[in-house]
């Protein structure tokens, strides 16, 4: 099996490999070509080609960036900016963290922005929800790291002792029937998704979870929350309960 799991791994590389060079050569073929036959008319319009290509990346981006600088001082948007916030939240942010991550500075204030935009997306489409077509996600760190309860199978496991916030957040979906999934990490948050198809997902994760999850759901619109960390990343998180209720009832139609 472990032979098996290897060579799997092995043709992949080997696939990939293959196609890199061919890529590489072809790449190559076509400048060598460019270099024998054209003229210096040819280049000229290929460096027009080029400026004009920029030229039009560039106002894309001040669009992009105008759009999410007014998302972000009316907390709303309107639906002449929608299309250029989204583009923003497909390509500025993902940029901005990687040119964060090259420079080494703070990446999870660009992270936080992102959440915090997409929310206001979210809420500026003005959708209402049926309580069903609702998920509650919940990260398990959220849980109290001396309860032995296991709350991943079935979240009415939990006895809402108050000593964490998953016995707050229950109260709260109790009452309106929304149904709350604790999950263990990404995969199985993506896999609670593929199986219940929500409508819309209220989330609470971390920067970088809630930023990555969002990204990766595409198609559903994710409202997050950020977690609190009292006692550093991933052990004994918490939440603003206020803050969930508000985003949920800001969904739930009446
Ligand atoms: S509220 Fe209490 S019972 Fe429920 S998960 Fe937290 S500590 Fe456990």
């Amino acid at each position: 099996m472990k032979g098996k799991c290897w060579d799997k791994s092995f043709s992949r590389f080997m696939y990939i490999s293959g196609l890199i060079i061919l890529f590489n050569i072809a790449v190559l073929s076509i400048f060598g070509l460019v270099y024998i036959h054209f003229t210096i008319n040819t280049y000229n319009i290929i460096l027009l080609f080029l400026i004009l290509v920029i030229i039009i990346s560039t106002v894309l981006l001040i669009l992009s960036t105008a759009a999410v600088f007014n998302a972000y001082k009316n907390k709303k948007i309107s639906k002449h900016f929608m299309w250029f916030v989204k583009s923003a939240l497909k390509t500025v942010f993902p940029a901005a963290v990687f040119v964060s991550t090259l420079a080494g500075v703070e990446k999870d204030a660009v992270r936080k922005l992102f959440v915090e935009i997409n929310n206001i997306a979210v809420e500026s489409t003005g959708l209402k929800y049926r309580a069903e077509n609702i998920l509650i996600l919940l990260p398990h760190c959220l849980q109290n790291s001396g309860c032995a309860i296991k709350v991943t199978n079935d979240v009415n496991n939990c006895k809402r002792c108050g000593n964490c916030s998953i016995g707050d957040v229950l109260k709260i979906a109790d009452r309106s029937g929304v149904p709350v999934i604790v999950v263990t990490g990404g995969t199985a948050a993506r896999n609670v998704i593929g199986r219940d198809k929500p409508g819309v997902i209220l989330s609470v994760a971390c920067e970088r979870d809630l930023s990555s999850g969002i990204a990766d759901v595409g198609s559903i619109p994710v409202m997050g929350i950020i977690n609190e960390r009292p006692n550093g990343p991933c052990r004994d998180t918490a939440l603003n309960i206020v803050e969930l209720e508000e985003k949920l009832n800001s969904l739930l139609s009446v």
